[in-house]
């Protein structure tokens, strides 16, 4: 059993309730205004560093995620990195199937 928490939403600062998923670590978000989401504690981090603008993108983008996908928010892996034209990705957001 996992235990849920309580935790404003790092895109909309409403009250909202997570719990930790592992492998990978994310936290799983529900909250009343992006419905439901997965952040990892690289891109918590990073979103606490860009403009408001940027979070209610992030945030429209959970409210179209279609049922049985999830919308995620992660640090880029090694690959991923390699693959980039400088400036370096912080963060990919992407929705993924869950089915
Ligand atoms: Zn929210």
């Amino acid at each position: 059993m996992s235990t849920i928490n309580n935790q404003n939403c790092p895109l909309c600062n409403n009250p909202a309730k997570y719990e930790i998923f592992h492998d990978p670590y994310c936290k799983h978000f529900t909250c009343p205004s992006c419905v439901e989401f997965c952040i990892d504690a690289h891109s918590e981090h990073y979103l606490k560093t860009v403009p408001k603008e940027f979070l209610s993108k992030l945030s429209a983008r959970t409210k179209e995620t279609k049922s049985n996908h999830m919308f995620v928010m992660r640090e880029p892996n090694a690959s991923e990195m390699k693959a980039q034209p400088k400036p370096m990705l912080t963060m990919i957001a992407e929705t993924i199937s869950i089915t």
